[in-house]
């Protein structure tokens, strides 16, 4: 691959220049660097289901515990 600053030839695999020591790739997070624009709706729409689906976790775990304590006595 080559290096994009001095052009060199390096080997695949490298993530450093062996020449100038660029780096010759972005780490694997800077590809996801740019966020997925959501619009307000897709926002709104994704923290109500998340609202929603914290309110079913911690309506379950009163119902288990109240059952395991129910048990236990
Ligand atoms: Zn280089």
């Amino acid at each position: 691959m080559r290096c994009p600053k001095c052009g060199i030839e390096n080997p695949e695999g490298k993530i450093l220049c062996r020449a100038c020591g660029a780096r010759l790739r972005a780490p694997a997070r800077a590809a996801r660097a740019l966020p997925v624009r959501e619009t307000d709706q897709e926002l709104r729409q994704r923290v109500s289901y998340d609202l929603t689906r914290v309110v079913w976790v911690i309506a379950a775990v009163i119902v288990v515990g109240a059952g395991l304590g129910l048990l236990l006595k």
